[in-house]
């Protein structure tokens, strides 16, 4: 897909949707530095739409893209990360988990980030558990594929492949090299 113009909306809290339900969305989770903002600015063609911070842990809403008046990218916080209080944690699964499990519209994709060499975690499962739950079409875009040589990309897949519970498709991927853009964009227009 050709980006003609992509935007940053605004930043929606629990119980505040702020989109057109009539508008697909894509939708991005994952733990903190995993690559979550580099992808999606390498999936944007843009260095600095969805902030990549040196910190991880940093956002704290759901962050909404126009990408050419007909699809939104959200960019939901990043979970997982050590430092803050357990109260600030509890808030970030809350919106997680408001965001998956009520909120619906008629088409959305749910993207979630792995970072190759880590693959899926405990937090990544229970995430996908609710994913499932939603019979919606759900993407692992497996993250920093330029960190692993050929024998480890085929042992990082089949790890992968024996965790997963639910319907999946898997997409190897780099933010830096940028390996997987145009992937990416044909699964979307797949559907769209
Ligand atoms: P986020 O917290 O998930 O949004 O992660 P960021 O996008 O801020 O990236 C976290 C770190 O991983 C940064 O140092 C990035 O430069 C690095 N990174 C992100 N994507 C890739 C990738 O595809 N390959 C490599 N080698 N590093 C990456």
């Amino acid at each position: 897909m050709k980006i003609k113009k992509a935007h940053f909306v605004t930043g929606i809290v629990k119980g505040n949707e702020h989109w057109n339900p009539e508008v697909p969305q894509v939708a991005f989770y994952g733990r903190s530095n995993v690559g979550k903002s580099s992808s999606v600015n390498a999936l944007l063609n843009n260095g600095g739409l969805a902030k990549v911070s040196g910190m991880p842990g940093k956002t704290k809403e759901v962050n909404l893209f126009n990408i050419n008046d007909n699809l939104y990218f959200l960019d939901l916080p990043g979970y997982g990360f050590a430092r803050g209080s357990k109260q600030d944690k509890q808030k970030l699964q809350d919106l997680i988990l408001w965001f998956i499990a009520d909120t619906k519209v008629p088409n959305r994709t749910h993207v979630m980030v792995l970072d190759a060499k880590v693959g899926l975690t405990e937090l990544d499962k229970s995430t996908l558990d609710f994913l499932y739950r939603t019979n919606e079409r759900i993407i692992l875009l497996v993250n920093k594929i330029d960190k692993l040589n050929q024998k480890e990309t085929s042992k990082c897949f089949q790890n992968i492949q024996t965790e997963i519970a639910g319907v999946v498709e898997l997409l190897p991927f780099s933010a830096k090299t940028k390996k997987g853009v145009n992937e990416f964009w044909k699964l979307i227009e797949q559907k769209n």
